[in-house]
């Protein structure tokens, strides 16, 4: 039982909350309760910056017939504050209640062995797919020479794998257990005094993950999903996830999917799969054989910073944390306290989060608004340091400036 008040009894007036039907379809009411958590560093910048927009692209496209009612989260430094905990249990309780959630960076304090928020933010609400958008923006500088054929979106596994935050340092009593039970039972030989992680990987956590991706993929016309994996070397784990992702779509959507060398029908989904370290050159090689992508957790991790390089960094990139009930929409990179409170920095990758959450709830007219206008903004050369550095003549503005040219260009 939680100890303190539902959030939900005590919402600003005219608010809702969003809700599940019987056949676990989000419903969103005109006026629905949106939480959003601020984030440390330089959160409140842009966290003011991206509602500037949201709530413009939203007025914009349906006139005063909707409106979000945000609601603030306490999580982070704010929290620490206010309650002397970094991440306050009611906030899980908040975000269940909510079902919709937005959040700007948050600082992992260093030392005192504390898990990052963020990660136990995924695990413990259990969303668990990372999805990750990486399509170029027309006028934002990138490093390659056809970012325009870059069109992915990455569905990372959120819960599983080296992530899961089983492991103990060198010399402990944990670690020196596993190391002489391998030895004892299995015959394994690790070298004394190592540092144990374990790597778990399911059948269901995998499976899951591949259906969310799968689902996505015909849901928007795709015409590939892609299993990127390691199982040439790991092959209980990397290599099942393979195995469970082609038994997936074969058991469950045969007619609707074929394995690739295998000739496609119209609308049918190519499942095909590739190793990790070679998809890396992939990516850069022939982005447009690839569409949809699934892979577990710390291949996600890597794969999806350096995709998003490709399109111009990670102030420009947008992700969204989904489970089968809420969801967690957040920008990708951290709270870079050097530029706390200069409003400076660039909003865009929490701003092009909103646009997914906006999507997520079914308001695609004012989702599908904002990268256009950001694209426009930034051809027009008003952009923050960041991209000021690398496009010749451009006019360099603050954080907020920037959002207010967004919303003017909507
Ligand atoms: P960071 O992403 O905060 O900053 C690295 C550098 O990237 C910054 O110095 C800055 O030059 C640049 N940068 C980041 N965001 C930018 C933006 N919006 N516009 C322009 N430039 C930007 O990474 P870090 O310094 O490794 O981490 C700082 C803190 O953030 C740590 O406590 C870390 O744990 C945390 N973190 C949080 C998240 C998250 O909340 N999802 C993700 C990564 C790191």
């Amino acid at each position: 039982m939680s100890q303190h008040p539902s959030i939900l009894d005590h919402l600003p007036a005219g608010a809702e909350p969003a809700t599940i039907d019987d056949q676990g379809r989000l419903q969103v009411p005109p006026q629905p309760a949106v939480g959003f958590i601020e984030g440390d560093g330089i959160g409140p910048d842009i966290w003011r910056a991206a509602r500037l927009v949201l709530d413009a692209a939203v007025a914009k496209a349906y006139g005063g017939d909707r409106r979000i009612h945000w609601v603030e989260l306490l999580v982070g430094e704010k929290a620490y504050q206010a309650t002397g905990e970094y991440l306050p249990q009611r906030v899980f309780d908040d975000i269940r209640d909510l079902l919709l959630a937005i959040k700007g960076p948050l600082t992992t304090p260093v030392g005192g062995g504390m898990r990052s928020l963020n990660v136990t933010l995924r695990q413990r609400l259990d969303l668990y797919a990372c999805i990750r958008p990486v399509k170029w923006i027309p006028g934002v500088p990138s490093p390659v020479k056809r970012p325009e054929a870059v069109d992915m979106v990455i569905y990372r596994e959120n819960t599983e794998d080296l992530y899961a935050g089983i492991e103990w340092p060198a010399g402990s009593p944990e670690a020196d257990w596993f190391i002489a039970e391998l030895k004892r039972r299995f015959g394994a030989d690790v070298r004394p005094g190592s540092a144990i992680g374990v790597k778990p990987m399911s059948a269901f956590g995998s499976q899951r993950l591949v259906r969310m991706a799968l689902e996505y993929a015909l849901r928007s016309g795709k015409d590939s999903l892609t299993l990127v994996h390691k199982g040439n070397i790991m092959k209980y784990t990397e290599g099942a996830f393979r195995d469970w992702g082609y038994e997936l779509a074969r058991q469950q959507y045969g007619e609707r999917t074929v394995p690739e060398g295998q000739p496609a029908s119209p609308g049918q989904v190519v499942i095909k799969d590739r190793i990790a370290d070679n998809m890396f050159q992939q990516v850069l090689l022939r982005p447009e054989e690839f569409s949809v992508l699934a892979m577990p957790n710390l291949n996600g991790d890597y794969l999806s910073d350096a995709l998003a390089a490709q399109v111009g960094g990670l102030g420009m990139a947008p992700g969204a944390n989904l489970g089968d009930h809420c969801s967690l929409f957040e920008a990708t990179h951290g709270s870079a306290p050097k530029y706390a409170g200069q409003d400076k920095v660039n909003p865009s990758s929490l701003i092009l989060s909103g646009a997914m959450l906006l999507e997520h709830m079914g308001w695609s007219e004012a989702a599908g608004a904002i990268t256009p206008a950001l694209s426009r903004a930034v051809q027009d050369g008003v952009v923050t340091y960041d991209l000021a550095r690398q496009i010749e003549g451009a006019t360099e503005v603050s954080c907020s400036a920037f959002a207010r040219a967004v919303a003017e260009r909507l």
